[in-house]
């Protein structure tokens, strides 16, 4: 079965709809999110309208707890504070409702979905380094495990010999049978690894690879959007940059 992933969408409509346009045109059977809908950008109810009905499968992010005043932002940085408390004046009831009821991690196929880390779901470690990620194998089970969180896309391997963890940032990654994944998906609405263009993976558990795809957007006016929310420019100006 083919599946499309997103993750970090982050209240960003125009990237969002560009990964749904490029996604539907791959016609996977479903569609899978690993949270951070919103937080950051300035169309959080639209972007849900778009997915709610189409996922499913999703999880919790910080910043969907956080814009339901479920988590405190302290340690948030100030810009994505701010966000929070905008994002939870505007978001609608109903929505509010369906963010707070996400669970902290699902299962889907063979693969584990958690927005931060498989090991604590609910304290949001980023999984960056290879000595991180071994420690975060055995906290699943599964052969796969998808997640979110960082905004930089890569995957590591645990290998069947000697529990050793490699890293990669190649583009599509073969689920080699005997060996375990944790794959970082990138971000629909922030990107934050230099390429400001919007990204979400496709899986594949049958052919077993997973690829990652970025997508061209209209920056600009999810950059005016933004501004016109009156947002931090800085969230505005980031989307450029892709960092
Ligand atoms: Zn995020």
């Amino acid at each position: 079965m083919l599946r499309a992933i997103l993750s970090d969408v982050h209240s960003n409509l125009e990237a969002l709809e560009a990964v749904l346009a490029d996604a539907d045109r791959a016609g996977p059977a479903e569609l899978l999110c690993l949270g951070d809908f919103v937080g950051y950008g300035a169309s959080p109810n639209e972007c849900l309208e778009r997915l709610r009905p189409r996922v499913a499968a999703s999880v919790a992010g910080n910043h969907d707890l956080a814009a339901c005043g479920r988590i405190r932002v302290g340690s948030f940085s100030s810009y994505a504070a701010q966000a929070a408390r905008w994002t939870e004046g505007v978001l609608t009831p109903e929505h509010r409702a369906w963010l707070e009821a996400l669970p902290f991690e699902a299962r889907r196929g063979a693969a584990r979905l958690v927005h931060a880390s498989p090991a604590e779901p609910p304290a949001w470690h980023y999984v960056l380094s290879s000595g991180e990620a071994r420690l975060e194998f055995d906290a699943f089970e599964e052969p796969l495990c998808l997640i979110g969180h960082s905004h930089y896309p890569g995957a590591f391997r645990l290998g069947p010999r000697a529990g050793e963890v490699a890293y990669t940032r190649e583009p599509r990654v073969r689920l080699d049978g005997g060996c375990r994944f944790l794959v970082n998906a990138p971000s629909v609405g922030q990107p934050r690894d230099g390429d400001p263009r919007a990204g979400y993976l496709l899986w594949d558990d049958e052919e077993g690879w997973v690829r990652h795809v970025r997508v061209d957007y209209d920056i600009t006016t999810a950059r005016q959007r933004i501004l016109d929310a009156g947002l931090p420019p800085f969230l505005a100006d980031r989307l450029q940059w892709g960092e």
